[in-house]
């Protein structure tokens, strides 16, 4: 039997209305032929809650923990749309991550997918089974502890999946019917695409559009996995949603095709750091160590042999960079005189595969930008995107001042 995976996101499977729709989409699949996987979020907001409890008992938790209770949001919506699927008479049966097993290496809270092996559910599919309800964002680790993809994972073990089992194709359903050119939530100009290229949705997931987390994009082009995003609440035909395919697959495209954003960034300062060789390996060392997600850096000019460094860095984060940065310099590896965190900023940015042979689309964006009296703190490029950080009570204007200039509602 062909199989197809079939993802729902956490406002797809909010309550049990909500899962005995997702389930007659599933049923229809099956009533064509298909053995499905179904992979499942845990109901929208769960994991919030989940992490937010973590973080009350302890800022800087075990990771261990951390996944122990973070996980648990899935496992009930496993259950329950394995128990809807049975009330349908659809034999279905949930699975945990541990018992397949989805097997992920030991970097808690991140992990990454190792070996999906496809003999225990292919067994019960050959049984009869036609639905493996699996939950998603959820591993295990060589030690046998329960591993978190991070968050938005279940994108990833969807895609996973699709792979593991040759799927026919990846179907992500979620609250919005497709990709857009920018976040619809925040600019109601933004229009969905048809399709999206593997490499512009890469960067718009890794920028911060949170529609597909930015592993799935990745495994869906090492793997060549169809991947469509769709919308659990209106009604879909196989044509709709957004495709993301190879670039040779897109007639048209634009120089720019997406703006994406990300609220939560954090700017630190480095004040007046003795510069010498290996200094940067020495800042960014204990960062790294301390499991922290720096993205921009900037070094400035030195004089008389100081200098300050900037880097950005997720808002939540900031805690850990402090700790960490402060360590290496009582351990006298590092010497500044103050470390100064901005955690006000946000980063916007555009993609557009078009930028690699078309010049002048910065100049635009900073004239854009300069013309809506928004000031850029930290700019970072490559072949594709333009990225800036800016005071976060700017970021919506930002979106939809680019998404005009870039004229991006247009066809
Ligand atoms: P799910 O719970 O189904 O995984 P997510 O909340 O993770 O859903 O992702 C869907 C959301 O992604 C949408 O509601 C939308 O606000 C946001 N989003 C951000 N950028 C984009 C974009 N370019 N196209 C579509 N949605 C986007
Ligand atoms: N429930 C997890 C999260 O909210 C995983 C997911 O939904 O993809 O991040
Ligand atoms: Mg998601």
């Amino acid at each position: 039997m062909p199989v197809l995976v079939m993802k729902f996101g956490g406002t797809s499977v909010a309550n049990i209305d909500r899962i005995r729709r997702a389930a007659k989409r599933v049923g229809v699949e099956v009533a064509k032929g298909y053995d499905v996987i179904v992979i499942v979020s845990a109901m929208a907001g769960k994991t919030n809650e989940l992490v937010g409890w973590v973080s009350e008992i302890s800022p800087l938790y075990d990771a261990r923990e951390y996944d122990a209770v973070v996980s648990s949001g899935e496992n009930v919506t496993a259950g329950l749309m394995a128990l809807v699927l049975q009330e349908m008479d659809i034999p279905a049966r949930s699975w945990q991550g541990w018992q397949v097993p989805l097997k992920t290496n030991s970097a808690h809270s991140s992990a990454r997918i190792e070996e999906i092996p496809t003999d225990n559910i292919n067994a019960k599919f050959s049984e009869g089974m036609k639905v493996a309800v699996v939950a998603g964002f959820q591993g295990l680790s060589p030690e046998g502890r329960i591993t978190t993809l991070g968050r938005g994972g279940s994108d990833t073990t969807a895609v996973a999946f699709a792979a593991a089992f040759d799927a026919e194709r990846c179907d992500i359903y979620t609250d919005v019917d497709g990709v857009y050119t920018t976040d619809p939530r925040i600019a109601s100009k933004a229009r969905k695409l048809d399709r999206i290229a593997f490499e512009e949705m890469l960067e718009l997931a890794s920028l911060g559009a949170k529609v597909l987390q930015t592993r799935s994009v990745e495994l869906a082009m090492r793997y060549n996995v169809k991947l469509r995003v769709l919308s659990s609440f209106e009604e879909m035909d196989d044509n709709a949603g957004t495709l993301v395919c190879a670039e040779e697959d897109i007639m048209e495209s634009k120089v720019v095709n997406g703006i994406a954003y990300s609220r939560d960034e954090a700017k630190m300062t480095l004040i007046s750091v003795a510069d010498r060789p290996g200094i940067a390996a020495a800042i960014f060392g204990p960062l790294a160590e301390a499991g922290v997600n720096v993205d921009m850096i900037i070094q400035n000019i030195a004089e008389e042999g100081r200098t300050d460094m900037t880097f950005s860095c997720p808002v939540d984060q900031v805690m850990r960079a402090d700790k960490a940065l402060s360590a290496a310099k009582a351990a006298g590896s590092i010497d500044y005189s103050d470390l100064v965190a901005d955690k006000d900023v946000a980063k916007v940015s555009a993609v557009g595969i078009g930028m690699r042979s078309q010049s002048g689309v910065a100049a635009k964006m900073f004239k854009t930008l300069s013309d809506e009296g928004i000031n850029i703190k930290v700019i970072a490029t490559s072949e594709i995107k333009i990225s800036v950080l800016i005071d976060r009570k700017y970021m919506e204007l930002a979106v939809q001042a680019l998404h005009d200039a870039f004229e991006l509602e247009k066809a």
